[in-house]
């Protein structure tokens, strides 16, 4: 089994340290920089093997070079932006098998915030490692690819195993709530979450992870098909794309 920790980085970006000690195997999700990873690992386990990056932006892989050159560590990434991940060793495709020590990692092609941004799933460990493409009760922005494509990406994710675990890439879950609750202001799954969610903000803990099924109940770019959503946003006889877009450049403004 998996261990995971969670750093947190820069202003509101989180990086994950994932450990198999069956194996022995040492990982870095996304280290958007050098130091708070390195602080950590030197007391714990003084060895990094893998860094993992979902994709290119810089604060993602802003520690990586300094980690490869401290750790000697491989870089993992998605082949299509191999002129893009500093540092990449291993390029990777939709659906094929990363193996980290004992356990297997499927990856999936997620464009839309990035052309060839990838997630990292385990259907054993029921763990996915989202990056900027779905958030809690959020997701990023569309960058480099369509409409269509993110929310086809979206679509990938939400019909995974509704237990499986999300990580995501950035602590975006207070305003993202603020934002699904104005527009789906009866979603009573969005209310009772409010308390819960100031109450780890305060507490200065993460809110993540989060599994797709509360997701499914209340992250709102989720929901783009459901007809209460087209209903309240007057778009009843709009296709989920158009719903999606409509969602997604609201909350670019909100
Ligand atoms: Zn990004
Ligand atoms: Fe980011």
């Amino acid at each position: 089994m998996l261990k995971i920790n969670t750093i947190s980085c820069l202003q509101d970006n989180y990086s994950y340290i994932i450990e198999d000690s069956t194996a022995n195997t040492i990982g870095i999700i996304d280290p958007s920089e050098f130091q708070p990873i390195d602080n950590f690992i030197k007391k714990k386990f003084n060895k990094i093997d893998y860094v993992l990056n979902t994709h290119h932006h810089f604060d993602h892989t802003g520690g990586n070079l300094e980690l490869k050159k401290k750790y000697n560590c491989k870089i993992v990434g998605s082949k299509s932006d191999e002129k893009r991940i500093p540092g990449i060793d291993i390029k990777l495709q939709d659906g094929d098998i990363f193996k980290f020590g004992s356990v297997e990692f499927k990856i999936i092609l997620v464009p839309g915030h990035t052309s060839g941004h990838i997630c990292f799933h385990s259907d054993k460990e029921k763990i996915i490692f989202t990056g900027d493409t779905l958030f809690s009760l959020g997701c990023g922005r569309v960058f480099e690819g369509t409409y269509s494509q993110m929310l086809k990406s979206l679509n990938v994710i939400k019909n995974l195993p509704v237990d499986t675990n999300i990580y995501c890439g950035h602590e975006y879950t207070k305003k993202n709530l603020n934002f699904c609750y104005k527009v789906d202001f009866n979603n009573h799954y969005l209310k009772e979450k409010i308390e819960w969610v100031d109450s780890k903000i305060n507490k200065k803990e993460p809110t993540v992870p989060i599994t797709i099924k509360e997701e499914l109940n209340t992250n709102i770019f989720l929901r783009c098909d459901v007809p209460y959503i087209k209903k309240i946003l007057g778009m009843e006889n709009s296709s989920e794309v158009e719903i999606f877009k409509k969602l997604r450049d609201l909350r670019d403004s909100f």
